[in-house]
């Protein structure tokens, strides 16, 4: 139903890698919703050797609206492209239907429609939000894109029944429009805009209601789908696997289908099904890495990958010396201290972030991290989430603290990205072996 003939695939670059995400996305005109982890760990997981996996989801948010309930909203820019198509598509069919209108009075209505249209696919996701907090699990933004909305959640929901309650949330609330937009037609059966306006809306929102309830990933059926299967065999990784492997199966049958429609010269929307396609397909395929890196980062903990070297330098150093320092021994993180004691981290990062012309006048203690926002471990913290809370922080390592007898705490080594990276690699080439409790 889009008009359009050009549909670029949101490929954004993967940035620096960010929070572990759960995607909860929809797509305008009976696309696609449902609920994605871990493009960002999908990265990491590619980066450790796994088979490469296209990324294909908003990464950077685009320009941000206002917020909702503490959550930021964000407009893609992709986002216009759907926008620009729908509003166009409207147009055309309300100058066929009504052709008394003026060309003023078709377009206005068209772009109020749309945006209606987004507020619903907004409503959508919010819905998936409101659960979602009210899991404690914390929204980090909504995105409206080409393919729909995206709600970025802080970490995957513990129990089966919090995932069904947050996915299954946002059909209904799409549910819940095709009603009330259907009873406006009723009330106001004469007023054209009214009727024209709410039939068109309560059609996409019934369609997106059905659509997104097809039990694959990463729709959100998809999701609902895994909840009953992680529910009944208390296994998420298999019921990841088969959620995965449903939505594939109804992503090959977009593409099928799609190339079928564009064969029979309904181009258009044959076109925008195939995309979708290929879109679900790798949302899919993103899925099922991410419950990969959870199975293999089960049962390690910090202490298993830290290491021991705690490198230090002065507070006074210039951030020249402090370069140099770099290269000559090759560490990337350091604690900054001063008379024994610790007042700050220094990595490359931060390094980084200062133009070069300045590192002379620059002490490691006028940009160095400050104590008391360096983010700790424990040794006994598992690895997975010590990942996540890397990744979220957008952060390369991690001081690893162990309270000592006396009750000081005492850094006894450090995490580091590329020190996990090392050992999912390991982990992944040496297969399933690898997993059991070793020793028997
Ligand atoms: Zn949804």
């Amino acid at each position: 139903m889009a008009n359009q003939t050009r549909i670029p695939r949101p490929r954004l670059a993967a940035r620096a890698i960010g929070a572990i995400v759960v995607v909860l996305e929809k797509g305008p005109c009976g696309s696609t919703t449902g609920i994605r982890t871990g493009t960002r760990l999908a990265l990491l997981y590619r980066q450790a050797g796994a088979p490469d996996r296209p990324l294909d989801m908003p990464q950077s948010h685009g320009m941000r609206i206002g917020k909702i309930l503490g959550i930021p909203i964000y407009l893609h820019s992709t986002w216009v492209i759907i926008f620009a198509a729908i509003t166009y598509s409207l147009a055309m069919q309300f100058e066929q239907q009504y052709p008394g209108w003026t060309p003023a009075e078709q377009w206005s209505v068209s772009v109020f429609t749309s945006v209606l249209f987004f507020a619903s696919l907004l409503f959508h996701e919010l819905a998936h939000s409101v659960v979602a907090q009210h899991y404690k699990i914390r929204v980090l933004s909504i995105t409206l894109f080409i393919f729909g909305g995206v709600a970025s959640i802080e970490r995957d929901p513990s129990k089966a029944i919090q995932e069904f309650n947050i996915a299954v949330a946002g059909p209904a609330a799409s549910g819940f429009l095709f009603l009330l937009f259907w009873g406006l037609t009723k009330i106001f059966p004469s007023n054209a805009v009214v009727s024209s306006s709410a039939l068109w809306l309560g059609t996409m929102n019934g369609w997106l209601a059905v659509f997104n309830l097809l039990p694959g990933f990463p729709l959100d059926g998809g999701r609902i789908f895994r909840a009953i299967v992680w529910g009944g065999t208390k296994n998420f990784a298999r019921a990841t696997r088969i959620a995965g492997t449903t939505g594939r199966l109804i992503a090959y049958a977009m593409i099928l289908l799609g190339g079928f429609a564009v064969f029979k010269s309904v181009v258009v929307l044959g076109l925008w099904s195939v995309f979708v396609g290929f879109f679900l397909l790798n949302a899919a395929q993103e899925t099922v890495a991410q419950a990969a890196i959870r199975e293999t980062l089960s049962g390690l903990r910090a202490a298993d990958v830290m290491s021991n070297e705690v490198p230090t330098v002065g507070r006074a150093i210039s951030l020249e010396d402090y370069g140099a320092e770099v290269l000559r021994t090759g560490r990337r993180c350091h604690l900054v201290i001063t008379d024994d004691r610790l007042v700050g981290m220094m990595n490359v990062h931060t390094l980084n972030s200062v133009p070069r012309d300045e590192w002379a006048h620059n002490s490691v203690q006028a940009v160095m991290i400050p104590r008391e926002r360096i983010l700790w471990a424990t040794p006994d913290e598992p690895l997975l989430g010590l990942l996540e809370r890397l990744l979220s922080a957008d952060i390369n390592q991690m001081p690893i603290v162990s309270g000592s007898d006396d009750g000081a705490a005492q850094i006894i080594g450090m995490v580091s990205r590329d020190s996990i990276l090392r050992v999912m690699q390991t982990r992944s080439e040496l297969g399933p072996l690898s997993f059991g409790a070793a020793g028997k």
